[in-house]
């Protein structure tokens, strides 16, 4: 890996952040306070909270196996995809490297940022090669963007690939892990540690069950956790989603109670789904949902429609013509949907 300040914008190597009132003062033990121009009203949303998320992070840390200097939680994973980013990319200059089809929030990012993006195709079995990202870089590329198990396909990346990469590229790798929760490959954040380059996402918006409360995870070295801190908004987590965090972690027996619900729905769903005439192929997946190509995908997924049955129609998608994204729910869910397929006129 280059020296971080060589990857680094230097205008954000060289920033000041902003130091908040909470910043200077962090301590609990003080009973007045009157440094932050809050009004004394309307307890507990009247204090600013915690721009670092301290009491939430000691609770993820050890959850996830990682230090809590190890640990970004931004406004969902979004906003660690943009901070990327602004950390590490000059606009108009630099590109990044990323997997294709995957999830969309990397392009759009870089589009924001005026930043080059340069897909590389997967092959026929959604799989990535090393030899060919790398080969997609030069100088100039500063990330390199892979997603598994990757959205749409559904599929786990091949291990010793992605090892290749996070050996032999000089800039950041990121590994976005959303979909972890549902597979029972090792995770990639295990390994921060021996790779200096290795940035992590994970979120709460899939198996944690919390899309609405806004909170996403990001994994790596502290000297990289410090850039994305200092160039996020001082209270990028408001207490409202602390706090709703903190009472998940506590009890996050839940959590493995959904993840394994539906990890079963999955083999049910997959397994019927794949009888179905409108079905051509079910692909194979780690996550939460399934990418499927039927007969014709606009047709079934305007007919799904009328019935009042949403799924994501991907057939615009690289490799994925008339293909269907299906996420798993739950089991009434899922029996409804094969019901409507199965009187789909042929
Ligand atoms: C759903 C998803 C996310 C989640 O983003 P949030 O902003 O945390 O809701 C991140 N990455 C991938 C690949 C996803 O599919």
């Amino acid at each position: 890996m280059k020296p971080l300040k060589e990857l680094t914008r230097p205008n954000i190597w060289a920033l000041k952040p902003y130091s908040s009132a909470r910043d200077e003062y962090c301590g609990k033990e003080a009973s007045v306070f009157l440094d932050a121009n809050e009004n004394p009203y309307n307890t507990p949303n009247n204090r600013y909270p915690d721009p670092l998320q301290r009491e939430l992070k000691a609770l993820i840390a050890p959850a996830k196996g990682v230090r809590p200097e190890q640990l970004f939680l931004g406004n969902g994973s979004d906003e660690a995809i943009d901070l990327m980013y602004r950390c590490f990319t000059t606009p108009g200059q630099d590109n990044v490297v990323a997997i294709e089809p995957t999830y969309g929030m990397y392009k759009v990012c870089a589009d924001i940022n005026d930043v080059a993006y340069r897909p590389v195709e997967l092959d026929e079995h959604f799989q990535c090669s090393a030899d060919r990202l790398l080969a997609t870089c030069d100088e100039r590329t500063k990330l390199i963007w892979i997603c598994s198990p990757n959205n749409p396909t559904g599929n786990l990346l091949d291990r010793q690939e992605i090892e290749k990469v996070l050996d032999a590229f000089e800039g950041i790798v990121i590994i976005d892990e959303a979909y972890a929760d549902f597979s029972s490959e090792r995770p990639f954040r295990l390994d921060l540690d021996r790779y200096p380059n290795l940035v992590v996402l994970n979120t709460f918006s899939k198996a944690w069950g919390c899309a609405a409360i806004r909170l996403g995870m990001a994994f790596a070295s502290a000297d990289i956790i410090q850039l994305l801190n200092k160039v996020k908004y001082p209270y990028n987590i408001n207490r409202l989603t602390q706090e709703a965090a903190i009472r998940l972690m506590e009890q996050d027996y839940v959590v493995k109670r959904w993840v394994s619900s539906l990890l079963n729905e999955r083999a049910r769903l997959t397994a019927a789904f794949s009888q179905l005439a409108v079905c051509r192929q079910v692909y194979p997946t780690d996550a939460n949902f399934f990418l499927a190509k039927v007969t014709d995908a606009r047709s079934i997924y305007d007919y799904l429609v009328d019935k009042g049955i949403i799924v994501r129609n991907r057939t615009t998608v690289a490799l994925c013509k008339d293909c269907l994204r299906i996420t798993v729910g739950t089991r009434p869910e899922n029996d409804t949907l094969i019901e409507a397929l199965k009187n789909y006129p042929a």
